[in-house]
């Protein structure tokens, strides 16, 4: 089922607007998706591929006698196909796919990626990730009962596979309603800052993204759209908390302990899936001392209070992240004074587009090529994850340097202190406070238009570097003595994202509680299983997070698939519950941890949410997409314990 609507339509434009549409193509996937729609692989030229090495680039770095060329070959290609009446060539071969896959994004040898491509092509609104079993064929008398915990992108996914195998499920859901993230964190200035056309399922992929980041409320509308589509509202309980969850060993099955409201009441079920993200619980600054004395209204970016008025008022900010460079901007506008308390600063990567909407000439492209969305998302994929980790990986034969882990990580640092220098030449003064000290990559990098050195240059904006010593009645302190006074202070500083599954309290095999289990020290298996806790599974679960940008639905669109083959497992064999072994479980996260260390993010000693108190990069994926996919495509029966 495609909820939204895919449908190509027939092309009746003149010549000239073929022209003027192509003009605003997104270039390197045009050939391609062009060669998929009319057969015509001559239009594959070995002089027009993309540079692989210049793939985050505009235009995938191809030069402007290249973009003339592509786009002399596309309204060509394109008249003709219109001529023969937009019938798309029949399907391409894999050879012919790959091929098309391969000049997409300028690499070769992708041979691997193929079968992930054709999943994420989902052409026509296809869903290859679908369940191929159902429980009524499977296991008909058996009693098999699944409880979610959470609405958010992951829940709802889990809830639409579930649905489509037949496998009885309730979702709990804190909240009022579904969207988990994108209905709790509605502060000015919201959006995603991946592209829409990879940030989304799959098998619900929409053409007609209005911007290319799209605002909060777009996103919100998408998930609440898709909960609508898959059918998955009737089996929600809103307003209801999972406090607990505990296995019960002798009756194979786990007791949950829920709130609703004012009730408390105890519901089971054989199979528990967490669904509750890495960035749910806001994490409030309560080490600065004089937390919480602030005489103002106070309030966190996820926890936005639109009831306070802004207008012509001093805020304070602390935080510089990815949500209060959303917001800063935004509120500024407003303020009578905005005073921003950095402590590190981010890298900036420039995206002119960040704010724009999808040009009228894409749209068209999006709507009239056929698999020309598909291959631009596939594309987006790539230079957005596997294709730029090199970058971001430690060289060991490079000389150590605090602020670049390899040759091609300086040249990354390079490019992006030049766009620092270049947007604040004429402030030597706040250059010298948002340059970063740390290598690209080891703390998340976060997009920018232009808007965040505008911001900061603002007469009503002042950047402060100066420790923060105190939260006081009528402000901050800084270490310097200084009391920065405002009438609203508001924490963009981020979430307990350390703290997987906090505050519930899930008891496994033999009464063990996780938290204690872990000490501070969460791991899974895949992010997904844990030794000891059977039936149980997690999804955005630890080391399944991306720094480079990628989509965390491609993450959960695998370990979806992963927990839907343990449930064919369990339902397959008759088998009442299944353990993760320990040793595959250590094993894992052993290779885990050595990999991490070998990434920016884990080799910098600076600080960031991927990091647990020891240390240890919780958060974090560091391999590739690639084998993330391959290693949740089904469950090995070996890696498990049956009873
Ligand atoms: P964050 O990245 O953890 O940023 C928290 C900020 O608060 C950092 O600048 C941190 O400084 C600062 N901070 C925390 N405690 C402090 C203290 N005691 N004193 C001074 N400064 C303090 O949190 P976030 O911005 O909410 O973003 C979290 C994640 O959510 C992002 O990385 C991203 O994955 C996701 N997100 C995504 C989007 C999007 O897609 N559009 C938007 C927002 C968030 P340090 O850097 O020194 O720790």
């Amino acid at each position: 089922m495609a909820p939204f609507d895919t449908e190509l339509m027939t092309i009746n434009a003149s010549d000239s607007e073929l022209r003027s549409h192509v003009e605003e193509a997104e270039l390197p996937p045009l050939l391609p998706a062009l060669a998929y729609a009319t057969g015509d692989l001559t239009l594959l030229r070995e002089d027009l591929r993309p540079d692989p090495t210049l793939a985050a680039m505009p235009q995938g770095g191809l030069s402007p006698d290249q973009q003339a060329t592509i786009r002399e070959l596309a309204v060509r290609a394109l008249g003709r196909f219109r001529d023969a009446g937009s019938v798309p060539a029949p399907p391409p071969s894999e050879d012919q796919l790959l091929m098309m896959m391969e000049h997409t994004v300028g690499a070769r040898d992708m041979s691997a990626y193929l079968p992930l491509l054709e999943e994420e092509l989902a052409y026509r609104g296809e869903d290859r990730r679908a369940p191929t079993w159902r429980k009524d064929a499977l296991a008909p008398e058996r009693e098999l009962t699944v409880a979610v915990i959470g609405a958010g992108m992951s829940g709802l996914l889990v809830g639409h596979r579930l649905r489509q195998a037949g496998v009885p499920f309730v979702i709990l859901e804190k909240d009022g309603d579904v969207g988990g993230t994108w209905l709790e964190n509605s502060y000015p200035g919201c959006r995603v800052d991946n592209p829409n056309h990879n940030y989304s399922y799959s098998f619900a992929q929409r053409h007609d993204w209005p911007y290319h980041f799209s605002t909060q409320d777009v996103l919100l509308e998408y998930f609440k759209k898709c909960a609508d589509d898959f059918g998955i509202r009737p089996f929600i309980r809103f307003n209801t908390e999972v406090l607990s969850a505990a296995w019960d060993d002798a009756a194979q099955r786990w007791e949950l302990r829920v709130r609703h409201g004012d009730l408390e009441e105890t519901l089971s079920a054989h199979v528990v899936i967490s669904a509750v993200g890495q960035l749910n619980r806001p994490r409030y600054p309560t080490e600065i001392e004089g937390f919480g004395s602030f005489s103002g209204p106070a309030f966190h970016s996820a926890r936005w209070r639109h009831d306070v008025d802004l207008e012509g008022r001093r805020i304070a900010v602390i935080g510089t992240g990815a949500s209060a460079i959303q917001f800063i901007p935004e509120i500024a506008r407003l303020a009578g004074k905005v005073t921003v308390f950095q402590r590190t600063p981010p890298w900036l990567a420039p995206t002119p587009d960040y704010h724009a909407e999808v040009s009228r000439g894409q749209q068209w492209l999006y709507r009239h090529v056929p698999a020309y969305s598909e291959f631009n998302r596939f594309s987006i994929f790539w230079k957005m994850g596997d294709g730029v980790l090199a970058n971001v990986r430690v060289d060991p034969s490079y000389p150590p340097r605090h602020n670049a882990v390899s040759a091609a990580n300086d040249l990354v640092r390079t490019m992006l202190e030049g766009y620092l220098r270049s947007q604040l030449a004429d402030r030597p003064d706040l250059l010298e406070q948002v340059i970063p000290s740390y290598p690209p990559g080891a703390k998340r990098m976060l997009r920018d238009n232009g808007i965040w050195p505008a911001t900061l240059k603002r007469d009503n904006v002042r950047l402060v570097t100066d420790e923060i010593a105190a939260i006081t009645p009528a402000g901050v302190r800084t270490t310097d003595g200084t009391e920065h006074q405002a009438d609203i202070l508001i924490y963009g500083t981020g979430f307990q994202a350390s703290s997987f599954l906090a505050p519930m309290r899930i008891c496994g095999r033999a009464g063990i509680d996780l938290h204690d289990h872990w000490s501070g020290e969460p791991r899974a298996y895949l992010g997904i299983t844990i030794p000891g806790f059977p039936n149980f599974f997690c999804l955005y679960g630890p080391n399944t997070n991306i720094v480079i940008n990628g989509s965390i639905i491609y993450f959960s669109e695998c370990g979806v698939r992963y927990i839907m083959g343990c449930l064919e497992l369990l339902l397959r064999t008759g088998k009442t519950a299944m353990e993760v072994r320990k040793d595959i479980h250590d094993e894992f996260n052993e290779r885990v941890d050595a990999e991490n260390r070998r990434m920016a993010w884990g080799w910098s000693d600076v600080r960031s949410w991927y990091k647990n108190a020891s240390g240890r990069v919780s958060q974090n994926w560091p391999f590739t997409l690639l084998e993330y996919w391959q290693q949740t495509l089904r469950p090995d029966p070996g890696h498990y314990e049956l009873s």
